[in-house]
């Protein structure tokens, strides 16, 4: 009988070893220490044999019980372990992979790539980039810009007054203070950016060189108009700054744009706070600047023209300088009979457009993804 106790032990502790799962230990826990399973039963029957024989037997088969449980339970958590660690395994995501099928992605508006693509090249040309407050004062979107006070850009039709200046100022002055001179000044939906022309040079010295892209607003809607659209401003202010130095900075600006072989000319214009002033062009890329296709038909991009019209510049009017008051940020300030600049603002809109034949501007603001997805 103490034969038969080792030979199940050892039989036990063999199959316990082997087994692969929790399963599989309990179905063994069942078959060997069951309450009809072998060992138990000869536990329960050592009354039943011969007085001699009961303390080695009885012995020998608790030994045989107490040590299986303890295997069992040893093998039971190391199984749990090992488990837990497959099933954390075979759960395991990658995040890093593909979605299965693969997920379309998002992707950059084309006016926010047109936008760093002509900071970029601005920056390569050593400009800096700046930003600017897009609810502005008339001082600064007008008046510090030599428009005077009948310009019609000042106009309830072409330009948005913010309704009520009292909301966005101090509504009570301090006592034995003067109100907010906001509280008194009109404020508008800046209708350019050059209004930060005016701004960096209040703080920032000369020389300087900024870029300010942003939005701007007018009451305007139509294929080639939208009530807001963005504008990249320009503006360098040196000493011996010549109309020279604004058309290079543009002819390198037309050719990273629009391809090596462009150039571009200056036609005289009038802008009230650049003297001299002029609108600027680039030849087309449709057509090579001739006009014409290859066929003879007249270039639909350039209407024939060989020129497409890009921005308006010009050299910074003296005046604009005189609103410059000199203070401890931009000392020794701007002087006129010292320092020169050049100015441009152009529209990210129109230089997309003709980049890409977008041949309505409002297509970039519907967000129809068959457009969206060519860019
Ligand atoms: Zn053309």
């Amino acid at each position: 009988m103490i034969e038969r106790i080792a030979e199940l032990r050892g039989q036990a502790e063999a199959e316990i070893a082997a087994a692969g799962s929790a399963e599989a230990l309990q179905e063994l826990r069942v078959r060997y220490l069951g309450r009809k399973a072998e060992l138990p039963q000869m536990l329960r029957g050592v009354a039943r044999l011969a007085p001699e024989l009961r303390g080695a037997v009885g012995k020998a088969a608790n030994q045989a019980r107490q040590a299986l449980d303890a295997l069992i339970e040893q093998r039971s958590s190391q199984l749990g372990g090992e488990e837990l660690h497959e099933r954390l395994r075979a759960d395991r995501v990658d995040v890093t992979l593909p979605g299965a099928p693969a997920q379309p992605v998002g992707r950059l508006h084309l006016l926010t790539t047109m936008r760093r693509e002509l900071e970029d090249i601005f920056l390569g040309l050593g400009f800096t980039v700046m930003e600017g407050p897009e609810i502005e004062s008339v001082h600064y979107n007008f008046d510090a810009l030599n428009h005077s006070p009948t310009h019609p850009a000042r106009a309830r039709t072409d330009t948005f007054y913010i309704a009520r200046p009292d909301l966005l100022a101090p509504s009570e002055p301090r006592p034995g203070q003067p109100p907010s001179p906001l509280a008194a000044e009109e404020l508008v939906l800046r209708t350019h950016t050059s209004p930060m022309q005016v701004r960096a040079m209040e703080a920032h010295p000369p020389p300087l060189y900024v870029v300010i892209p942003g939005r701007v607003y007018r009451p305007d809607s139509d294929a080639t108009h939208t009530p807001q659209f963005h504008q990249i401003e320009g503006l360098a202010v040196d000493e011996d700054i010549t109309l020279a130095d604004l058309k290079g900075t543009l002819l390198m600006f037309a050719r990273a744009v629009f391809g090596d072989r462009r150039d571009v000319r200056l036609r005289p214009h009038f802008f009230p706070f650049t003297e001299p002033s002029v609108e600027v062009d680039v030849s087309c890329f449709h057509c090579a600047g001739s006009g014409f296709l290859r066929d003879g038909a007249r270039c639909p991009l350039c209407k024939g023209e060989g020129w497409l019209e890009v921005l308006g510049a010009g050299e910074v009017d003296p005046n604009v300088y005189s609103h410059v008051p000199t203070s401890e940020a931009n000392a020794p300030g701007y002087d006129p009979e010292k320092v020169q600049g050049f100015a441009w603002g152009m529209g990210v809109e129109r230089i997309a457009m003709l980049k890409h034949g977008v041949p309505d501007l409002r297509l970039y603001y519907e967000n129809d993804l068959r457009f969206l997805e060519q860019f």
